[in-house]
């Protein structure tokens, strides 16, 4: 059984990423720069803001910070992205969801110019994904795919069943597998479905993105399918400093007796997530420069 490490793959991919943005200072006399805009005190996004700022910093990525209280109002939200779109100094936009409940994270969505969506989740490019044309790809699928690629693990005639059809990780997915290429026959579940398991038996290759623990369990997986885990769920646990522990979809422990490959979590697709974030917002610079992606070392 192969244990498909998103960690171990994101290092590599920093050192590329890396690799790039060094080369597009060289060229461009300045960095890649991402906008980073968190709204209020949701501890798990302060995590994730600063864990994007670290990977920034790290690879050679400038970053531009932008707090809000929970109070701003949708009007001053979209004011300052009307900014950062005008703001030639910046290439990639992000705002961290979830959005307080009185703003529309669909419209904040819509505002940010697409060519400058670095999380992929904008209209426009979620729409050039689905006719396989260049466009910025939602971060999650694309790591997803990144890691089957580096570990040998083809889509093409698979039988491949994504639980749960959220617009960042399901559909995105979905759209992603069933192009020209990638060549797999895709099934897409949600709470509708009227016999998971047996979607979920038949397929080579499971992707869970559910948001519950134990969501997909042993019996529901056939023997030697790809089982990859999307979920975080912090479960309570006494025993670590911050009182909870992170778990995925998957029962990885009789699973992975069964499956012939796995991703862990933590250490699976979430590393990758901020990766492929990375690499977006170097590919946003390079579009906006007019500069060859890959003119710049390996894809
Ligand atoms: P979401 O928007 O909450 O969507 C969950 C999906 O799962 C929905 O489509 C829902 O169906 C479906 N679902 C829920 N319970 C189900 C059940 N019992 N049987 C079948 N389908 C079920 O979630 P999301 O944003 O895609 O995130 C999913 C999980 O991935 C979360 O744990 C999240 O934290 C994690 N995540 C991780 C990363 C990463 O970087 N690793 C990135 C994004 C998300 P309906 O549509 O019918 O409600």
């Amino acid at each position: 059984m192969l244990v498909l490490s998103g960690k171990d793959l994101s290092e590599i991919v920093k050192v590329q990423t890396t690799a790039k943005c060094r080369e597009f200072e060289r060229r461009f006399s300045r960095r890649p720069c991402l906008a980073v805009v968190l709204v209020g005190d949701n501890p798990a996004s302060q995590t994730y803001v600063r864990n994007k700022k670290k990977a920034c910093e790290e690879i050679g990525i400038a970053h531009l910070d932008i707090e809000f209280s929970s109070d701003i109002t949708q009007d001053q939200l979209l004011g300052c992205i009307e900014e950062l779109n005008s703001n030639a100094e910046v290439d990639g936009i992000l705002v961290q969801m979830p959005l307080p409940k009185h703003i529309d994270e669909l419209a904040i969505t819509e505002a940010i110019c697409a060519d400058k969506d670095v999380d992929g989740f904008h209209p426009q490019n979620i729409g050039k994904l689905l006719l396989g044309q260049r466009s910025l790809v939602a971060c999650t699928p694309k790591g997803i795919l990144r890691i089957m690629d580096h570990y040998g693990i083809s889509t093409q005639g698979k039988d491949v069943c994504i639980v749960g059809r959220s617009n960042i990780v399901g559909k995105p997915m979905a759209a992603l597998l069933m192009q020209k290429g990638r060549d797999a026959t895709v099934t897409v579940c949600h709470t509708k479905t009227s016999d998971l398991k047996e979607h979920v038996k038949r397929a080579d290759i499971v992707i869970a993105a559910v948001g519950k623990v134990n969501a997909i369990t042993a019996d529901m997986v056939k023997d030697g399918a790809v089982v990859i885990d999307v979920g975080i769920n912090r479960v309570p646990d006494a025993s670590k400093k911050s009182g909870f522990a992170l778990k995925g979809d998957v029962d990885y422990e009789n699973i992975s007796k069964k499956a012939s490959a796995i991703t862990p979590v933590p250490g699976g697709v979430g590393p990758m997530t901020i990766g492929m974030l990375m690499e977006n917002t170097f590919l946003a610079a390079c579009y906006r420069e007019g500069a060859d992606p890959s003119s710049f070392g390996d894809a």
